[in-house]
């Protein structure tokens, strides 16, 4: 090798340090959708060149904007993961797949299995309200591979937490260490009336432990698995869910049936929002006064 050679790659190396010490961490990107896909967020975690995108929603109208978001990033697509195994979250999967085919689907391999045993009961629930924004095929996603614990964008290690008890029995949440960022999936809700609808008191306990789990992680960005359009997405979530759970148990023990819990948990969280009518506090409020057999979603 030249001095001169060696010198021209000594001094490129130090520029190609340069730029990377330069270069921007990671970014996040939430989409909050519309009350049709019952205000789920899908969050963009954006790299220099590529991309990871964090759930899907429950609508084709609201995954055709999730997808229009992605595009304008002008970024590759990278992966794909869903966090556990309520429609809301993956139901659009095809619509994402057919625009970025090359883009790997993944989850927890407990989540794959989960979705495969429910997809068609799921179908059976929710295609009819669904009609033409759902499904054309079953988007299911594939299983990380055993140990793997975590997906790897241009370096940056973003990882998949769990399955521990959310609002479903085996919910993940993705955890970005290089940059604080926690997207919760259904472990954390902001402005809405948490469901409680496959739960009795231990799950509801077990959910409100995992909660400060997740705040001891120190996030900086936290994106709710749902939000009211226009809450932030940071600590307020693990705040508003431990509260929730917190209040909520106590007026399970004073109240008399659901109708009672309702309201008084309409008047501890008068600014928080339901779906569908009443389908949040309808279905919880039941559930937990022994008025109705958890769902099994
Ligand atoms: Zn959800």
């Amino acid at each position: 090798m030249t001095r001169t050679f060696s010198a021209m790659l000594a001094a490129s190396l130090l520029f190609a340090q340069a730029i990377r010490a330069d270069e921007p961490p990671l970014q996040v990107q939430t989409v909050t959708a519309s009350m049709g896909s019952l205000y789920v967020n899908s969050a963009l975690i954006i790299g220099r060149e590529s991309l990871v995108l964090v759930d899907v929603p429950f609508t084709r109208a609201d995954t055709h904007r999730l997808v229009a978001a992605v595009l304008d990033t002008g970024k590759r697509l990278e992966s794909v993961i869903v966090t556990h195994d309520h429609p809301d979250h993956f139901f659009g999967l095809d619509v994402v797949m057919d625009a970025f085919p090359q883009a790997r689907v993944v989850a927890h391999p407990e989540v794959v299995k989960d979705i495969w045993r429910s997809f068609p009961l799921k179908l059976e629930r929710w295609g009819p309200m669904l009609g033409p924004q759902g499904p054309r095929y079953p988007g299911v996603p594939g299983a990380l591979d055993e140990g793997e614990t975590a997906v790897v964008l241009e370096g940056h290690r973003i990882e998949i937490l769990g399955p521990m008890q959310g609002d479903h029995k085996h919910a993940t949440a993705v955890w970005v260490p290089g940059i604080k960022a926690l997207i919760g999936g259904d472990l954390l809700f902001n402005g809405m009336h948490l469901w409680l609808g496959e739960h009795l008191e231990p799950q509801r306990l077990a959910w409100r432990r995992v909660l400060d789990e997740l705040d001891a992680l120190g996030a900086e960005t936290v994106v709710a698995g749902h939000k009211q359009h226009g809450m932030p997405d940071d600590v307020s979530s693990i705040d508003f869910s431990k509260r929730y759970l917190d209040v909520f148990e106590q007026l399970v023990d004073s109240s008399a049936d659901s109708g009672e819990l309702t309201a008084a948990l309409q008047e501890a969280f008068p600014d928080a929002i339901d779906i569908m009518g009443d389908f949040l506090l309808g279905n919880s409020t039941r559930v937990a006064m022994g008025e109705m057999e958890p769902w099994d979603e």
